[in-house]
């Protein structure tokens, strides 16, 4: 559906019923009961102030769209004391007036006179017949009191009937459950107010100076209304942007999918991540960041419709919702590449310049799911596609379903692993040639998966590296392996531990001072800890690779650059790195013994480490032959399955007991 067929919509209901209204008015205004007025009397003209006065200061209450008035007390009382002409023509009045001077397009005031006419006139009935005619003089007592309030029901119900119905059109929201919201949030604050009807014409007889003090208990209501607003608006908003909230954003969902079914129509869901707003954050601080999230609400309304919904979900995530869309995917993607658009506008925050940007996934109703949860389940599929191909936007497409949702599911099962303690590490020596000792050994993460056994860490650090678990994850080796430092300490077993840390760990500024941290803790000298780091990862943003690289450095902590010969390492930064070791790839150890070339490889790399000073370390030694060679090339230390796989502590440190100092015999 578009825009246009819901102003259809919208007019073919309006339309007939603006008509049928305006002609009421008239027959009533011309053959109506005679309006019982006296122009003298203070009253009528008092009330009348009233109505005008309430139809211009409504209450607004957000969320709702709905709107209360303290004229319908008076408009009741105008109706008890002169009559429905009377009443009516007050309502019209005031109600055009007050439309008219907010600036409302004149269709829309016409339609509200309509309404109001059609509504109070079956009210006036009930009067009529209930109550007897309307008398200026008269006193209401309080058997009169259920019809009057009879008719203040009839009115009400009535009028939250036909002008909720043009609301929920306008807005393309499903009809019945709009009008019930509305009936139940309005209902006992009208009630009240027409309660007060009677009460006001008495009073009015007696003395009218006695009016305001009735008015006294309206303005109360009147406020607690106001208050019971805002306090639904603050559960359903979110506080910093003022944008609608998950729960509201969710329920407005529903409300899409309830209309589009029915009418056979589509929805759109958008889900959208900002790309760089955790680098302003914390450049910038706190303060620019808020700004920034303040400024993206504005800037994505003013290219959507009035009938579309921009939320907050959390952090820097946002989501829109178009309720009502073509069918065909590329209108949505039109609306996509619009958003992005006017995000990828720099936004100036106190003269600083920001460029950010966000990424974007699409699911569809009836398309992609036909609920709320997994359309949301979809749209985030689609970003994280999207952010994982640089930023812009993607469509959900099912095919991928598998693999993502597959994600998406380990990814929180492991989030629940670290807390759980269901990693555990297993550990691989590392021998000196020259002394025949174990130096050394490797800390290798193990996943105990409960239903899928031993899960490799080839399989789970990316994806803690794509979902932030890597840092709880890499405190964790960290911790556990210089606990185990310490317990092989006090068997006389002096070693030192390599823990592998991964290209965020190493872009992350605060990492120094919880390697610190984890040191002191556990009581362990920094020396005997050495952090293996892929090559690849430092070229990836060596500068500041290198800044918490040299800090570790400053500490004592041992580097060794992981994966040698895999990577593209400038030399130079090899030599700037000051690390300690180079860990030549097991890909080329492996069959240097079967292809000289990679012989050729290992040699060159460790006549590299030699002439800048470091240790070389060989990993994946599967065989006697492979040591050997090694052993003659004059690699420092080695590493693989010949000597020892990698194993739980329970295992090791028989071995390592058995073998510390005569592993491998020391060359002659
Ligand atoms: P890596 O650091 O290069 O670790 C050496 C890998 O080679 C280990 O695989 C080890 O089991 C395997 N290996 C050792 N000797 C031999 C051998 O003789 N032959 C063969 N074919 N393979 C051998 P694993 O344990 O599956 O670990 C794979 C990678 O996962 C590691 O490569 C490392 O990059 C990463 N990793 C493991 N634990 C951690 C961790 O705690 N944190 C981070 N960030 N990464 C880790
Ligand atoms: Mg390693
Ligand atoms: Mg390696």
């Amino acid at each position: 559906m578009s825009r246009s067929s819901a102003n259809q919509r919208l007019y073919r209901y309006t339309t007939p019923l603006t008509v049928a209204g305006l002609a009421a008015l008239a027959i009533l205004l011309a053959t109506g009961p005679r309006p019982l007025i006296d122009p003298g009397d203070p009253v009528f003209w008092v009330f009348a102030g009233f109505v005008v006065f309430g139809e211009m200061r409504p209450i607004k209450v957000a969320g709702h769209a709905g709107e209360l008035a303290i004229s319908t007390t008076f408009i009741l009382a105008l109706l008890l004391m002169y009559g429905i002409t009377t009443a009516v023509a007050v309502q019209a009045l005031a109600s055009l007036i007050a439309d008219l001077v907010a600036r409302k397009p004149l269709r829309r005031g016409l339609f509200n006179v309509s309404q109001y006419t059609l509504s109070w006139i079956p009210a006036g009935l009930v009067i009529s017949l209930a109550v007897g005619k309307p008398f200026p003089g008269t006193v209401y007592s309080a058997p009169q009191i259920p019809g009057i309030l009879l008719a203040a029901v009839v009115f009400f119900i009535l009028n939250s009937v036909l002008a909720r119905t043009a609301v929920a059109l306008s807005q393309s929201l499903p009809v019945l459950p709009h009008v019930r919201k509305d009936v139940l949030f309005r209902g006992w604050t009208t009630g009240m107010l027409a309660g007060l009807a009677p009460a006001v014409t008495t009073v009015s007889r007696i003395d009218l100076a006695l009016v305001p003090l009735i008015v006294l208990p309206m303005a109360a209501i009147h406020r607690a209304a106001r208050e019971a607003a805002r306090n639904e608006h603050l559960a359903q908003h979110d506080g910093l942007t003022g944008l609608v909230n998950r729960a509201l954003f969710l329920d407005r969902m529903s409300q899409a999918i309830v209309v589009a079914r029915r009418k056979g129509e589509s929805v759109a869901v958008m889900i959208m991540d900002l790309d760089r707003f955790k680098e302003i954050n914390d450049t910038l601080g706190h303060h620019h960041g808020d700004t920034l999230l303040r400024e993206v609400g504005p800037r994505l309304q003013a290219v959507l419709r009035e009938s579309d919904t921009v939320a907050r979900l959390g952090g820097d995530e946002f989501a829109v919702l178009l309720p009502s869309v073509s069918s065909h995917p590329e209108a949505t993607v039109a609306v996509a590449e619009k958003l992005l658009t006017v995000l990828q506008e720099p936004f100036v925050l106190d003269g600083v310049t920001l460029d950010v940007g966000a990424s974007l996934g699409i699911s569809r109703y009836p398309d992609d799911a036909g609920d709320v949860e997994t359309l949301m389940q979809h749209a985030d599929i689609a970003m994280y596609r999207a952010k994982g191909s640089g930023g812009g936007h993607e469509l959900y497409v099912a095919d991928h379903d598998h693999y993502t949702v597959g994600r998406l599911a380990m990814a929180t099962e492991l989030r629940h692993a670290i807390a759980a303690d269901e990693l555990t590490l297993h550990y691989q020596p590392k021998v000196d040639l020259s002394r025949g000792a174990v130096v050394g050994v490797e800390a290798l993460v193990r996943w105990q998966h409960p239903t899928r056994g031993i899960v490799s860490p080839a399989e789970f650090i990316p994806l803690a590296e794509h979902t932030g678990l890597i840092r709880p994850l890499t405190t964790y080796v960290l911790r556990e392996s210089l606990r185990q430092v310490r317990a092989w300490d006090a068997l006389g077993l002096e070693i030192r531990v390599a823990v592998n840390l991964s290209a965020r760990s190493l872009m992350d500024r605060l990492l120094p001072e919880e390697v610190a941290d984890l040191l002191a803790g556990e009581g362990v000298d920094a020396a005997r800890l050495e952090l293996e780091i892929t090559e690849s990862v430092i070229m990836a943003d060596p500068a500041r690779a290198m800044t918490v690289l040299h800090r570790l450095n400053a500490m004592g902590v041992r580097l060794a650059i992981d994966d040698f010969g895999t990577g593209y390492s400038s030399l130079a930064y090899l030599k700037r790195l000051r690390a300690h070791a180079i860990k030549i790839d097991r890909s080329f150890v492996m069959h240097m013994t079967a292809d000289p070339s990679d012989a050729v490889i290992v040699r060159s790399i460790i006549d590299l480490a030699r002439n800048l000073g470091l240790n070389s370390i060989a990993e994946g030694v599967e065989d006697e032959q492979t040591l050997q060679a090694l052993r003659a090339m004059g690699c420092d230390q080695v590493q693989g399955y010949h000597l020892s796989r990698p194993q739980p502590v329970g295992d090791l440190t028989p071995w390592l007991l058995g073998h510390a100092w005569d592993a491998v015999p020391a060359v002659a």
